[in-house]
């Protein structure tokens, strides 16, 4: 009967392959999913080395030889996948550290993956006692030098905020929004901490916590480019991958992100479960990106909850020069349709707010007037905050650049 090997071989040389490289290097191994191999090695028998007793050697000899025989008959078919998934990876690894992760991109997904996992319930060791439900992302604030005893104190949410310095806060990490951003107001220094452990851990991706995270690795200040549209797919990418999951935050506020980069970006939102805050503020995103942004977060029907956006409780999108009357109308009748149900906070300027007349293109302004309230886009935004149910915020503010 003709072996599995011959058979590969077989084809391999039928496709006109060139005869496969003599030496193959451990690093190879890798490339082959271990389910894969091990339905291949039971189709060889391999004697016991000499001396041993132990099954496990077998099946391991079985593995390096199926895998060396078989990695180098199949490698000129796979090696431009290889290639693609490790560029695919790095990629991956360069935005997050940018964004002010620690480590490579697979590093931080464990990370994740294992706070998203942790539902045991355990005892609070930060002082309360309370059961609680673990997760791995309350415990980056751990100080292992003050009890060497043990490896990870299980600490709870509320445990964390006292020893962060913060009041004691429901629901979230984060209670109140200055908490999460230092951009705005006075008294978040206390949570600044908190910002760069997560920013680190892949809890969240961006602002100030990422220049500080950079910092810390570097020694200096970021030598990163700013994000600018092309990096739009691979954030989205980053998100889906898992990394969205327990993401706190996205801050990509001062860059280059223009309309396709946050329609990308869009796109990768459903994923992020626990997403608080999405900064785009002074970035170059115009109407065609916000009307993505609004779609996605839009409820399909009236009825159902949103598929994004469900947790989101500040979105900042002021001096957006290029944000006109359509993109405002868009979040507008977004907010109509319940998107967003936990929102707090919406910070809006733009073009459309301005007190300068707009541009030609605003042949839908249909008053002359030079006022920022005379806007279509300025009028259906105050109009539809103003309606909603909860505790709202809209900030608009007149004239392009804020603080300045
Ligand atoms: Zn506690």
């Amino acid at each position: 009967m003709q072996s599995f090997l011959d058979a590969v071989a077989q084809r391999a040389a039928d496709a006109g392959l060139a005869p496969p490289p003599a030496s193959v290097t451990a690093v190879d191994f890798e490339a082959l999913d271990a389910n894969c191999l091990l339905i291949m090695s039971r189709m060889f028998g391999t004697r016991r080395p000499a001396g041993s007793r132990d099954s496990r050697n077998i099946m391991l000899g079985r593995y390096a030889r199926v895998s060396r025989q078989l990695w180098t008959l199949l490698r000129p078919l796979l090696e431009q996948d290889y290639r693609r998934h490790r560029q695919r990876k790095n990629s991956l690894t360069r935005l997050a550290e940018r964004l002010g992760a620690h480590g490579s991109w697979s590093h931080q997904l464990q990370r994740v993956r294992l706070g998203a996992h942790a539902v045991n319930e355990a005892q609070c060791q930060g002082g309360c006692g309370q059961a609680f439900n673990m997760s791995r992302m309350y415990q980056l604030l751990d100080d292992n030098v003050a009890d060497e005893s043990r490896d990870v104190k299980l600490v709870c949410r509320a445990c964390t905020r006292r020893r962060c310095g913060l009041p004691p806060g429901r629901g979230q990490l984060f209670a109140t929004r200055v908490e999460m951003t230092d951009d705005y107001g006075e008294g978040g220094e206390p949570a600044a901490r908190l910002r760069f452990e997560l920013c680190k851990s892949g809890y969240g991706l961006g602002g100030s916590a990422a220049d500080h995270s950079r910092r810390s690795i570097l020694g200096r200040a970021a030598p990163y480019p700013a994000l600018c549209d092309a990096d739009g797919p691979v954030l989205c990418d980053l998100l889906v991958s898992g990394l969205g999951r327990r993401c706190q935050w996205i801050d990509v506020s001062g860059s280059a992100f223009g309309d396709a980069g946050l329609t990308a970006l869009a796109r990768g939102l459903p994923a992020c479960k626990s997403l608080l805050h999405l900064n785009l503020n002074s970035t170059r995103v115009g109407d065609q990106g916000v009307v993505s942004l609004a779609t996605v977060l839009t409820p399909a029907r009236p009825t159902a909850a949103p598929t994004a956006g469900k947790e989101l409780k500040w979105l900042y999108l002021a001096a957006l020069d290029d944000l006109g009357n359509a993109g405002a109308i868009a979040l507008a009748a977004a907010l109509t349709c319940r998107a967003m149900p936990k929102l707090e906070c919406l910070w809006c300027c733009g073009a459309f707010s301005a007190d300068e007349p707009l541009p030609s293109s605003s042949e839908d302004d249909d008053d002359d007037g030079g006022g920022g309230e005379s806007r279509p886009g300025f009028r259906a935004l105050t109009r539809a905050c103003e309606a909603r149910p909860g505790p709202l915020v809209l900030e608009l503010e007149h004239g392009f650049a804020w603080g300045m």
